[in-house]
């Protein structure tokens, strides 16, 4: 069964060939117990070695079942040793950090035996040689012979046909080594055991024949196999394989030896990801905040389609960088026409009638108000102690703010739900003005000069009895040749018979929880004063357009033809009998119905040519994705420097596994007898770098999630934002495995370095 043909092995060291084994030649029973005899260095080991198949011969070949092993691969030798080998060597050979019953069991566990199976055999094979009150101890809590005992069991467990024996009893004493031997015996009435050894007369009084050796060569065998000796039977290779879950529970055994150490290792490793952590929790806790803050505060901020329209998307932003087809100070003769990039943002919106309609058709459910804003030129004067002095004469543009007013009497509540009136009453179907203070009362000086009001303080009494007149556009501007002028005799419009009369009916202040509007302050004027003006000046306005076409009369401005032209809806629009609004206020209910409102305008301009298109101005849109994009840049140059740490921990991780690899060489060695593969050496480091990772990964999150706590103080204290750091769990589950991802990766290359460790030598290691 087990023929040894003509092998030879030589060892090469430093230039020097040492022949282990000269043309060796040796045929073994079925079932004998053979003594392998030789002094040191006869190449007695490196038999065993070659017969076991942790070892390869030069040259020759060695017969199983009559098969050669040429050609086996290393896989076949991982499963020959594995299923048909057993080794016993003399320094017992255990691995120290799991416990007798699972040394036993490893060979099982490599070939797959079951869980319940695997522990019952061990525990047979203990109770056999001995050793049951034991079987729960670690290696170094046993006596050498013990040690013996358990080597034994283990060699026999997956039932193997041969077991090899490397000197057993060289570090026994006499009564122990007996005892070892009477074991042995008993194992050999069945198997085939070859019983390397130094004691001639252990050998003589135990085994069925004695092969002595000397250099490498065979000197004399007590009971050499006859020509004719019929030596059939065959034995069986099964497969052998190391799942992942074994390979975990391995290192798991060999990493709790070393407690400590893991500790600081995962500690080390896991601050990388505990800065990650805490930049996501802080970032992420931050955006909800802000996304909180924009929903509270810019829900009720409009979206406004004026006149003129800022357009800026990503496209433009692109394309304002510098021209760079154009080179700098280059020596061309010719000057260029630069793009105009005011130009190209500013879109002019025609407000047709149709648009109104299209406004109109918007679903009531998602709007709170739409209010439609014209300004009217109004010309007023005040007269305070004999002077007569003209307030306003302009459109009503800054500093006559406009409170957003409302035409439309079904769609009220647009100032009720923005504004608190804090002194007097709001009037709509009366011609008034409407102060609006911030919030903490206050107006410009210039404000309150258009007023004719002057001082530090105004009592809201002396404002609201505050008279002034307005004056019509027909009684204002009079004729000379062929221009319109102001007429600068004051006190006559004063006193104008057609001048009104106007007071300030109420001043208002934005309500507490409204900080969007906190700020704004100004004048504003009910709306039957607007339409009253717009009615009183529609034909002296249009017919101050279409006579003087050098000037607009309205706002004192040059005015030529061109932009006459084009302005001229608009123009009409001011004042005409459409009176089509020159602002349009659209206040979205909810943060969520905004998108549905500004898609229902982009869709309005779909179909419509660039000219005709109307764009919005959506400052909540703006101001948000501003702020995101903003936390998104910072969170990712954040992100970026931890993961340097993340980095360096990866690189430790891999010299602590190369460390741990240096120092498990001798286990290497042992699992490779046991019949392990290379892959599932490679899979045990790999699961103690998944260990190492997991638990660095755990670690960080919970070193993180503890820091959010004082971070959170240091904030609240900083900004009175209470609980803004706020892990994400999907955050801290891909961090997790990242680290494990880095981990591994970081320890594949040292658990390559075991699994190519030749089981010979790592078996020499100590
Ligand atoms: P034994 O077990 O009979 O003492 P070995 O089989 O261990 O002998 O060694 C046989 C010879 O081969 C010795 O001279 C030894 O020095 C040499 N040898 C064994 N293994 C190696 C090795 N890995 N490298 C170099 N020489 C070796
Ligand atoms: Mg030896």
């Amino acid at each position: 069964m087990l023929n040894l043909k003509n092998i030879k092995k030589t060892y090469h060291t430093g230039g020097f060939s040492q022949h282990a084994l000269k043309d060796f030649s040796l045929q073994f029973r079925q079932n004998e117990f053979v003594a392998i005899l030789g002094p040191s260095g006869s190449g007695k080991t490196t038999l065993l070695n070659i017969i076991g198949g942790l070892d390869r011969y030069d040259s020759g070949d060695l017969i199983i079942n009559n098969k050669s092993t040429k050609k086996f691969k290393s896989i076949d030798w991982d499963f020959y040793r594995n299923n048909c080998v057993g080794f016993i060597f003399q320094n017992y050979n255990l691995i120290s950090h799991i416990s007798v019953l699972e040394n036993v069991e490893m060979g099982m566990t490599l070939s797959g035996v079951g869980k319940k199976e695997k522990r019952k055999k061990a525990k047979e094979l203990l109770e056999r040689v001995g050793l049951k009150q034991h079987i729960n101890k670690k290696p170094n809590q046993l006596s050498g012979g013990q040690m013996q005992r358990v080597a034994i069991a283990r060699a026999l467990a997956n039932d193997p046909d041969i077991i090899l024996a490397d000197e057993p009893t060289g570090a026994l004493d006499t009564k122990i080594s007996r005892q070892i031997m009477e074991l042995i015996a008993s194992i050999a009435k069945d198997k085939l055991v070859i019983m390397v050894t130094h004691n001639k007369e252990l050998a003589e009084e135990y085994a069925t024949r004695i092969v002595k050796m000397q250099d490498g060569e065979i000197i004399e065998d007590t009971n050499p196999i006859a020509k004719d000796e019929s030596n059939d039977k065959m034995f069986q290779i099964r497969k052998t394989a190391m799942n992942f879950f074994t390979a975990l529970n391995l290192s798991f055994n060999n990493i709790k030896t070393k407690k400590g150490r893991t500790a600081l290792t995962s500690f080390a490793a896991s601050i990388g990801i505990i800065g990650i952590a805490l930049i996501l929790a802080l970032s992420n806790g931050f955006k909800i905040e802000i996304d909180e803050f924009e929903k509270d505060s810019l829900s009720d901020a409009p979206i406004i389609i004026s006149e003129q329209a800022m357009t800026m998307n990503e496209e433009m932003m692109m394309n304002m960088q510098v021209n760079k087809d154009r080179k700098e100070f280059s020596d061309s003769k010719k000057v260029y026409i630069q793009e105009d990039i005011l130009e190209q943002l500013m879109h002019t919106n025609y407000i047709t009638d149709e648009y109104i309609d299209y406004l109109g058709e918007i679903d009531k459910k998602y709007i709170s108000g739409v209010s439609y804003q014209k300004s009217t030129a109004l010309n007023l004067i005040t007269h305070i102690e004999d002077k007569y002095e003209l307030v306003s004469t302009t459109n009503a543009v800054n500093p006559w703010t406009l409170l957003p007013t409302n035409p439309n009497k079904k769609e009220k509540g647009v100032i009720d739900n923005n504004y608190d009136v804090i002194a007097g009453k709001i009037d709509d179907e009366k011609p008034g003005l409407i102060l609006q203070v911030d919030s903490r009362n206050q107006i410009y000086e210039s404000t309150l000069k258009q007023l004719g009001l002057s001082g530090k303080t105004v009592d809201f009494d002396d404002i609201l009895n505050q008279e002034l007149k307005l004056v019509l556009n027909d009684d204002y501007y009079m004729q000379v040749d062929d221009y319109f002028i102001p007429n600068p005799d004051l006190e006559s419009l004063y006193n104008n018979e057609n001048s009104i009369s106007i007071k300030v009916q109420a001043i208002v202040r934005c309500k507490e929880d409204k900080k969007m509007l906190a700020n704004g302050s100004g004048i504003a004027y009910t709306n039957s004063l607007t339409e009253l003006v717009i009615s009183k000046n529609k034909d002296s306005a249009i017919v101050n357009v279409q006579k003087e076409k050098d000037y607009n009369v309205l706002t004192h401005q040059p005015f030529d033809e061109e932009s006459m032209t084009n302005n001229k809806k608009v123009f009409l629009g001011y004042l005409g009998a459409e009176s089509i609004p020159n602002i349009i206020y659209i206040y979205p209910n909810s943060f969520e119905s905004k998108d549905y409102i500004t898609d229902y305008l982009d869709k309005y301009n779909e179909k419509k040519e660039e000219k005709d298109k109307i764009e919005y101005t959506d400052m909540a849109g703006m101001i948000s994705s501003l702020s995101g994009n903003i936390m998104d840049a910072i969170t990712i140059v954040l992100v970026a420097f931890s993961s340097i740490s993340l980095i360096v921990s990866s690189i430790m991780i891999g010299i602590i596994t190369y460390i741990s690899v240096l120092e498990r060489t001798k286990e290497i060695g042992i699992l490779r007898a046991l019949g392990a593969r290379k892959k599932d050496i490679k899979r045990v480091f790999m699961a103690e770098t998944f260990i190492v990772g997991i638990f660095s990964g755990t670690l960080g999150i919970l070193i993180a999630r503890l820091l959010v706590i004082p971070a959170n103080i240091i904030i609240e204290d900083l900004s009175d934002l209470a609980n803004v750091a706020k892990m994400n769990p999907i955050h801290a589950i891909v961090l997790v495995i990242i680290s494990v991802i880095l981990t591994m990766i970081s320890g594949f290359i040292p658990a390559r370095v075991a699994s190519n460790k030749d089981p010979v030598e790592s078996l020499r290691t100590e």
